[in-house]
């Protein structure tokens, strides 16, 4: 069977892993000729608006899916005609746009922080009155690690931010002041069964995720069913095939929700060894309509990025239940580049053997 993946980074790779050992082959499309999938299939390299690019993308394909959202809706709706197209482009359609985002939330009813449309400096002004300081600009589109973002302090910084983001369509939202976040992977089939893996707690740094922990310690049964609750009604609400992921604040003992991806997302890198069956392959189980596999936890895991530069494989690898994964991509600062994943069988080893890895990954001088 060939998948067609719309997206041609260290996630397509990553699903490039998974689905080889069960005989699949993979196509992907990337503007850029080094993607990091490359190795793993057949790259096409092309703009994502390019109709030829996705028709010889999809031409031959059993399903289409995508790795990166930010793709015009209309190409790969376009793409229906070829082969199915999973998830569906309603769901890139919403996620989008963070407008239709929060919109979506409202429907379905999983509570999130206050925000306003902004449009113009004017909206701007009128927000900051209304949603209150600190507050974050965020463009409605194509933002993704901390990109299109911009803190306010109070209103003497309004024209600052709207020229920062370039005055692009924008909301802006009140800043969380939430005890952690977490995030909740979950994967639907097409006959609508759902599965979602244990709770993930994740650390930012300069708005990129930077680690993350699986299972999230001190997550009460309450906890776990709102964020359950939440994922599923949204995977509900869009008809949804494959994985998705749902970015979450908590505050107290509430859930407010931040962002969905609709996807498979790093906070979910830990169950590529962490879980019964991974992120990846269970997104290409419900995509090819197989039957879903068991997302139990294999022990307690842990991840950490590896953004700017990477450390020595040895040093790595001496650590016990660590796992390097490198995406075959040149250093840049703020890239992605790889990731190490770490399992043992309690959260106090885990904790002592991800301190570790934090440190050596710390003392990696940047490159370039
Ligand atoms: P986003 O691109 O919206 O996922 O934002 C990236 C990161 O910025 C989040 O994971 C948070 O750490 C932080 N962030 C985004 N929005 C807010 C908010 N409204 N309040 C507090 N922190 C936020």
């Amino acid at each position: 069977m060939l998948v067609a993946v719309v997206g041609g980074g260290q996630l397509g790779r990553m699903l490039g892993l998974a689905g080889i050992p069960l005989g699949l082959r993979f196509r992907f499309l990337d503007p850029d000729p080094d993607a990091s999938a490359r190795e793993v299939g057949e790259l096409i390299v092309g703009e994502y608006d390019d109709e030829d690019g996705l028709k010889r993308l999809a031409d031959g394909a059993d399903v289409v899916t995508y790795e990166f959202e930010n793709v015009p809706v209309d190409a790969v709706r376009a793409l229906e005609r070829y082969a199915p197209v999973l998830p569906n482009p309603r769901a890139l359609e919403v996620t989008q746009d963070r407008l239709a985002e929060k919109t979506l939330f409202g429907v379905v009813g999983i509570p999130f922080h206050a925000y306003r449309p902004v449009d113009s400096l004017e909206e701007l002004r009128a927000a900051i009155e209304e949603v209150g300081t600190p507050a974050l600009l965020k463009t409605r589109r194509m933002g993704y690690d901390g990109k299109g973002q911009c803190e306010l302090f109070d209103q003497s910084h309004a024209a600052a931010a709207w020229e920062a983001i370039d005055g692009a369509p924008s909301i802006l939202e009140a800043l969380v002041e939430f005890d952690r976040e977490l995030s909740v992977i979950a994967v639907r089939d097409d006959d609508g069964q759902t599965r979602c893996y244990p709770l993930v707690e994740n650390t930012h740094r300069e708005g990129i995720l930077r680690t993350s922990v699986a299972p999230a310690p001190d997550v009460s049964l309450d906890l776990r069913t709102q964020a359950e609750r939440y994922a599923n009604a949204i995977l509900d609400e869009l008809d949804y095939v494959g994985v998705l992921a749902l970015e979450l604040f908590q505050v107290g003992d509430r859930l407010l929700a931040n962002e969905i991806a609709p996807r498979v997302h790093n906070s979910g890198h830990w169950s590529i060894e962490g879980a019964q069956t991974s992120q990846f392959e269970n997104h290409l189980r419900a995509v090819l309509g197989f039957p879903l596999g068991s997302i139990a936890p294999r022990g307690a895991s842990g991840m950490v990025n590896l953004v700017g530069s990477e450390p020595d494989a040895a040093p790595v690898l001496e650590i016990a239940g660590a796992h390097l994964h490198r995406y075959g991509k040149a250093p840049r600062p703020g890239r992605k580049l790889g990731h190490i994943t770490v399992i043992a069988d309690d959260a106090a080893a885990r904790d002592e053997r991800l301190t570790q890895i934090v440190r050596l990954v710390d003392q990696t001088p940047a490159e370039g």
